[in-house]
């Protein structure tokens, strides 16, 4: 055996939710983390059976880490999937954890919208597909977070984000005008590791597939729906 194949497995993870969501599914598939990544400041943290490495990344940088082989395998939202593209990665389960819904939101009693209304949103590539796919003008304005905010002071008509009960909204005055996707965790592999670990790599999607009780997906890759 090469020393590459006894390597463990890098696994990319974000903390909060994603970390907390996938917790259970990882202890079911038997890859426990040796310690809790908000109480540690350790960025590599091992499985306790070696098996794996897991790799505390921002959830937006989760792709681009199993994209570029930084990790073999990940687990990230399909918002952020879909808002890197999808390059260079396999999706192979979606693991039905972090549901939410990418939504298109505004102020409560709103007056007439403008013709080119300002849409502020962290999420501008799936803006951008949407509105065009209706065939409506808008001015994307790309934040980073508090997108509810930007109505409120003028900053935007409208905002595209992610809304699970609609509470935030709600407690900003806004409320949801249409969705644009179901969003949910997905499982993601880089391209290149499922053909060097082959036997590694499936042994894992499919401890992760029987802990979710999901069918494997068949789907090859992760071109964006958006
Ligand atoms: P966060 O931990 O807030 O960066 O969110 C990480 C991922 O969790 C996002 O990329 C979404 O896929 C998902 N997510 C975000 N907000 C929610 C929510 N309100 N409910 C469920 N999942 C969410």
């Amino acid at each position: 055996m090469s020393a590459l194949s006894v390597s463990p497995l890098r696994f990319a993870l974000s903390k909060g939710r994603i970390f907390d969501d996938t917790l259970p599914l990882l202890e079911a598939a038997g890859l426990v983390p040796s310690e809790h990544p908000s109480e540690s400041r350790k960025l590599r943290i091992p499985s306790a059976d070696g098996r794996v490495e897991f790799l505390i990344v921002r959830a937006s940088d989760v792709p681009t880490y199993v994209q570029y082989g930084g990790a073999d395998l990940g687990v990230v939202g399909k918002d952020v999937l879909n808002e890197h593209g999808g390059e260079g990665v396999l999706e192979p389960l979606d693991l039905g954890i972090a549901r939410c819904k990418l939504m298109v939101a505004g102020p409560v009693d709103a007056a007439e919208l403008p013709q080119r209304p300002r849409v502020a949103t962290k999420f501008p590539k799936s803006a951008r597909a949407h509105f065009a796919a209706a065939g409506r003008q808008v001015e994307l304005v790309k934040l980073y977070g508090s997108m509810e905010l930007a109505p409120l002071v003028g900053l935007a008509d409208l905002i595209v984000d992610v809304v699970d009960t609609g509470s935030t909204l709600r407690a900003n005055g806004l409320e949801p005008i249409e969705m644009i996707a179901p969003i949910s965790a997905r499982l993601i592999v880089n391209r290149p590791a499922m053909k060097v670990r082959h036997a590694e790599l499936s042994a894992v999607i499919s401890e992760l597939a029987a802990a979710c009780q999901l069918p494997e997906s068949t789907q090859e890759s992760s071109q964006t729906e958006s």
